[in-house]
Formats: structure tokens, C-alpha cells, sequence
């Protein structure tokens, strides 16, 4: 169970600076940043990538 909070910096609300959810790099200069959204018990769940590289590892590595 990771802190999904622990890598930001403690001015930087997540919402302004998100991380990539696989590698953690910030991705407020990520120009092929991806989101992936769905809906978990009636809330809006997302996650984001720096790319569409970091995104496939995090999916095939729950599969
Ligand atoms: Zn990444």
C-alpha cells in the first residue's frame, strides 16, 4: 500500500502538480501525459501517466 501523496512536494497541492502513478515523475511538463478514469461505487476514480508507457506497465503489472 503506497502513499500516493508521499512524493509531492508539501506546497504543491496534488491537484496542481499530479504524479504519474507508475514511475512518479511530475506532470506538469508531461506533454503525452495520459488519464485513465472509471467509476468505482458511484466515484470517479483516475489515474495518470507521463505516457502511454507508464500506463500499459501499471496495467500489465495488475494483471
Ligand atoms: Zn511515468
Amino acid at each position: 500500500m503506497k502513499d500516493p501523496t508521499s512524493d509531492l512536494g508539501e506546497d504543491i497541492s496534488p491537484d496542481e502538480a499530479p504524479a504519474c502513478e507508475w514511475c512518479g515523475d511530475s506532470l506538469a511538463n508531461a506533454p503525452n501525459r495520459r488519464t485513465r478514469t472509471w467509476v468505482e461505487d458511484g466515484e470517479v476514480q483516475r489515474l495518470q501517466f507521463c505516457d502511454d508507457a507508464c500506463l500499459r506497465s501499471l496495467r500489465d503489472s495488475q494483471e
